[in-house]
């Protein structure tokens, strides 16, 4: 029933001394009470500045302090805050911003080669509803930005006891929307989908106690927070349990993960499944102590067996869970729990969470199938998100009249009530009359020997309805033939599922957030083909 600054606040005044926030780029450390504060301040700002319950204001940068501050203000002020990836160009950004109507962005001023407040001004006269910016003045990056304020500025305009907040805090329920996430774009354009206190603030909630958090606790948090993994299962399972949030660098940095780690004794750590390779492949890897380690999440694309298996042994991450969702389920619907056998914690994405309901059915028909057999998943309950922002018409195709979120995977789920996600329905391919599910052919095409990575999609054809397609990057320095896997298919695979069209290639084409966009190899192999 709660929104998300009264949970916090009780938080807060229970634990008022403990540690909060490390943000270790940036050399903060915030208490529970230091951080409320702030959030105060800045809640009362934002009000001050004009901005009323139910604006949208974007916040448009790496991972640091004024994030987190930004998550609990907006949350206190009413305000719906609109998460920016930070890979975003021009375009993007003007896409996002007008979509929703931001009347208010706070911005980083630049990272690495990354301009925030020259793409911004490029950008004037083009965001008709965006009335004021705000750039977030990190150490070092000193020059005043003519139409602009400082986000220090901003913060001190504000009052930590204003009575406003109280009052706009106390008017808030925890239906009311809070936040808009973009997707990934893996499937094609980025959608935003509107979320409530009610659906991360849960999702948070149950993520933390599946972690076993205490205020002991620290978690290293690497990704991103502009996506739900950092923001909900990253910031809110700790504020939900008063444990302690570690920022180790505002990019994606194995090293100083590892460093901050052992400095900090993180007793959690989170990451996608790439991160943690990077990790583990680090030629210092050994020199580091990482003893303190018990928790943790990987998520956000199918995580192999073997990176699971190696996190356990090498990273004493003897408790970590593989978790399953999407931003339009807060995100999570599926996890193992700590008590959750190795064997299945390490294959498969767990159980349907406390309070959620998960069913696997025929997309044709949406009869539910029988346990083993795979069919589209689908999940109801708190998580599922108040729509796509501005789109009834998307958010009635995804979410049923019954409240079903139609996920768009495909999965198993077997009699213990584990699930699997074999793939995506977009992906899945049909030949002939056959059923075929692209991951199967791509995981034996890996375990060829000069085979880095590769992807297999479908192409429309005249005679079988459809044909196999596999891009692969071969291992540098390694001539691989069309014919030799061919050849090593042979006799291993049924014949319907050996690709016709095999094309070498140096990339695939990516999203922002590193997910492989098939949709764009379909589009390219249509055009070589016409
Ligand atoms: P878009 O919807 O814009 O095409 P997206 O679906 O990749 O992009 P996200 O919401 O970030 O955007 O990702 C959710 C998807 O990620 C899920 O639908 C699922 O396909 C995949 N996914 C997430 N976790 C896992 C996991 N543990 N195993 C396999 N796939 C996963
Ligand atoms: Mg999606």
């Amino acid at each position: 029933e709660q929104t998300i600054g009264d949970c916090f606040d009780a938080v807060a005044a229970r634990q008022p001394e403990a540690l909060a926030l490390v943000s270790r780029h940036e050399g903060v450390r915030l208490t529970y009470g230091q951080l409320q504060a702030d959030a105060n301040r800045l809640a009362s700002a934002l009000l001050r500045s004009g901005l009323v319950p139910g604006d949208r204001i974007g916040i448009w940068s790496h991972n640091n302090s004024a994030w987190l501050l930004m998550q609990l203000a907006t949350a206190k002020a009413g305000l719906v805050l609109v998460n920016i990836n930070p890979a975003y160009r021009t375009a993007e950004l003007e896409y996002a911003l007008n979509k929703v109507g931001c009347r208010a962005i706070v911005a980083m001023a630049r990272f690495k080669t990354s301009d925030y407040l020259g793409m911004l001004r490029e950008l004037d006269g083009q965001l008709p509803q965006l009335e004021r910016s705000y750039w977030i003045d990190v150490a070092g990056q000193g020059a005043d930005e003519p139409g602009m304020t400082r986000f220090s500025e901003l913060l001190a305009s504000g009052d930590v006891a204003d009575p406003r907040v109280a009052e706009v805090q106390r008017g808030l329920k925890n239906t009311d929307p809070i936040n808009i996430q973009f997707t990934s774009g893996t499937t094609g354009f980025p959608k935003g989908a509107t979320l409530t206190h009610r659906n991360i603030l849960n999702n948070g909630f149950f993520i933390g106690e599946c972690m076993q958090l205490t205020p002991a606790d620290r978690l290293c948090i690497p990704v991103p927070l502009y996506h739900c993994f950092g923001m909900v299962l990253g910031n809110l399972a700790c504020l939900t349990h008063g444990s302690a949030i570690v920022y180790p660098n505002d990019g994606f940095d194995p090293l100083t993960v590892l460093q901050a780690v052992q400095d900090e004794r993180c007793t959690g750590l989170h990451g996608v499944p790439t991160m943690f390779i990077a990790e583990l492949d680090h030629p210092r890897f050994a020199e580091f102590d990482l003893s303190s380690l018990r928790t943790g999440i990987m998520a956000g694309s199918p995580c192999p067996i073997e990176v699971m298996k190696r996190v356990v042994e090498q990273m004493h991450l003897s408790e970590i869970t593989i978790a399953y969702g999407m931003t339009e389920t807060s995100p999570v619907s599926c996890q193992s729990s700590t008590d959750t056998p190795l064997a299945k914690r390490v294959s498969t994405v767990g159980q349907v969470q406390p309070h959620l309901e998960v069913k696997v059915v025929d997309p044709a028909s949406g009869a539910m199938v029988p346990r083993g057999q795979s069919g589209e998943l689908c999940t109801r309950g708190y998580s599922v998100m108040h729509g796509y922002w501005g789109d009834v018409e998307k958010t009635r195709e995804a979410i049923d009249t019954e409240g079903w979120m139609h996920t768009g995977d495909l999965a198993t789920m077997d009699d213990e009530g584990y699930v699997n996600i074999v793939g995506r329905i977009k992906d899945m391919v049909i030949r002939g009359g056959e059923n075929i599910y692209p991951r199967e052919i791509e995981e034996f095409l890996y375990r060829h020997p000069q085979v880095q990575d590769v992807q297999v999609v479908g192409l429309p054809d005249a005679r079988y309805g459809e044909e196999l397609c596999a891009w692969i990057i071969p291992k540098p320095g390694q001539a691989l033939t069309e014919e030799a896997v061919h050849d090593f298919c042979k006799g291993k695979i049924a014949h319907y599922k050996v690709p016709r069209y095999i094309r070498f290639v140096a990339e695939f084409p990516m999203t922002v957030t590193g997910k492989i966009q098939k949709f764009r190899i379909r589009e390219a192999m249509s055009e070589e083909l016409s």
